[in-house]
């Protein structure tokens, strides 16, 4: 018996096939319907004897565990991030660190269920469009898993380490003439014509990995519920795989109340915070979408509507960063905590800050930031915006100079 079904998020039909990312009958967007009653037997404590990672949850996951590909995804670090939170005027601030995932992001958990439900399948090739992290990481569960993989990457505007990880586990590295969002269209396009199978995060099977990163945090802070999440929005998946996964344990009942999501978008590139600012439940594409975070650059988030949601019914908000605002995040995060994480997931501790200063975070919430990628993704902006190195001579005298 199936744990799940597919269904539709916009009208609520059941879709059978497999191959089909929209809704047949209307178009809307898809998602899993979990059936969790057997869940609602257990608690949380009773999912402690398993190892940690994705597949810890395989209760709320709709692929068996018996066929995960898997490359020990999650389980990542919440750090206490005293230094940094009372620099910004918030005590009790936590970074959930997902740059110590296998391929350096979060999209590895959304993968591993992904690529497996692929494997199910039994289908040949899987693609996705990608600003760098998805093809990263899906060329090392494609690799895994023994299947051919295309991506489908914006010409430039990759940043070398995401293209670097494409290119070294094997897949076909495609460059499209355009943004994200025509290599998106292309990729649809041949998914469309069965010629790949697409692992974009409109496939519904990635979101519900990427709900392990809220079971984990709970599980870090002993379900001791957060007051606010606060996160990067590009395409809008990942703040929507959280509030499905808050709905899904508020469900089982092993949480009583919902964390405030809270959505950071690049001043560049924020359809999502516009949306919120006019608090409309529909956003208004973008054009040309522009921001340093490579990874938030995206002017029309395939899962925008279901964060709107996400926002609005957790009492959370949205709003822009600066790419200057989300610069001075990083180096902040790294020279406080130690942590490098990639610009886009920097903005969530630039709105973290920003939202403290404006007064819509109280000085006494307990709040986390996902950091959603690894700094050394992206080196050359950290290159370019560091100080730069010191040329010194050959000599004690020289470096007691520079020193002092
Ligand atoms: C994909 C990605 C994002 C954006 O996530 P969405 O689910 O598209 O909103 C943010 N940061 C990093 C590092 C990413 O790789």
């Amino acid at each position: 018996m199936s744990n799940h079904k597919v269904v539709c998020w916009d009208c609520g039909c059941d879709v059978d096939d497999p191959f089909t990312n929209i809704c047949p009958r209307c178009g809307g967007l898809l998602t899993v319907k979990m059936d969790l009653e057997k869940v609602k037997e257990k608690k949380p404590t009773d999912l402690a004897k398993e190892p940690i990672g994705v597949w810890r949850y395989a209760d709320f996951l709709p692929v068996d565990k018996k066929h995960a590909v898997s490359i020990k995804e999650g389980g990542t670090p919440l750090y206490s991030t005293k230094a940094l939170g009372a620099e910004i005027g918030i005590p009790d601030l936590f970074v959930k660190y997902e740059g110590a995932n296998p391929t350096g992001s979060f999209k590895d958990r959304g993968m591993t269920v992904g690529v497996s439900h692929a494997v199910e399948l039994g289908v040949p090739t899987v693609g996705c469009a990608s600003t760098g992290n998805t093809s990263a990481s899906l060329a090392a569960y494609a690799a895994k898993a023994g299947l051919k993989c295309a991506v489908f990457l914006p010409s430039g505007k990759v940043a070398a380490g995401k293209l670097a990880q494409a290119m070294f586990f094997g897949a076909k590295v495609l460059s499209i003439d355009g943004n994200f969002d025509d290599a998106l269209a292309l990729a649809r396009k041949m998914a469309e014509e069965r010629k790949i199978y697409l692992l974009n995060s409109i496939n519904p099977f990635r979101p519900e990995g990427q709900k392990s990163v809220l079971f984990e945090i709970m599980d870090q802070l002993q379900y001791d519920v957060p007051d606010r999440i606060i996160l990067p929005v590009g395409n809008a998946a990942n703040i929507w795989a959280i509030y499905k996964a808050i709905t899904e344990l508020k469900e089982v009942g092993w949480i009583d109340k919902m964390p405030m999501l809270t959505g950071i978008q690049a001043e560049g590139a924020s359809p999502i915070a516009s949306a919120f600012a006019a608090k409309t439940n529909d956003f208004v594409a973008e054009e040309n979408p522009e921001t340093i975070a490579t990874a938030i650059r995206i002017g029309n988030p395939i899962s925008g509507r279901k964060a709107l949601k996400a926002i609005y019914d957790t009492g959370g908000y949205s709003t822009t960063v600066t790419d200057a605002e989300i610069i001075a995040a990083q180096k902040l995060l790294g020279r406080r905590e130690g942590v490098c994480v990639e610009p886009a997931s920097a903005a969530s501790v630039a709105g973290a800050k920003k939202l403290r200063e404006m007064g819509i975070i109280d000085r006494d919430e307990k709040v986390v930031c996902i950091c959603t990628g690894n700094g050394l993704k992206d080196p050359d902006t950290i290159i370019n915006n560091c100080e730069p190195i010191i040329k010194c001579a050959n000599s004690v005298e020289a470096v007691e100079n520079i020193l002092n």
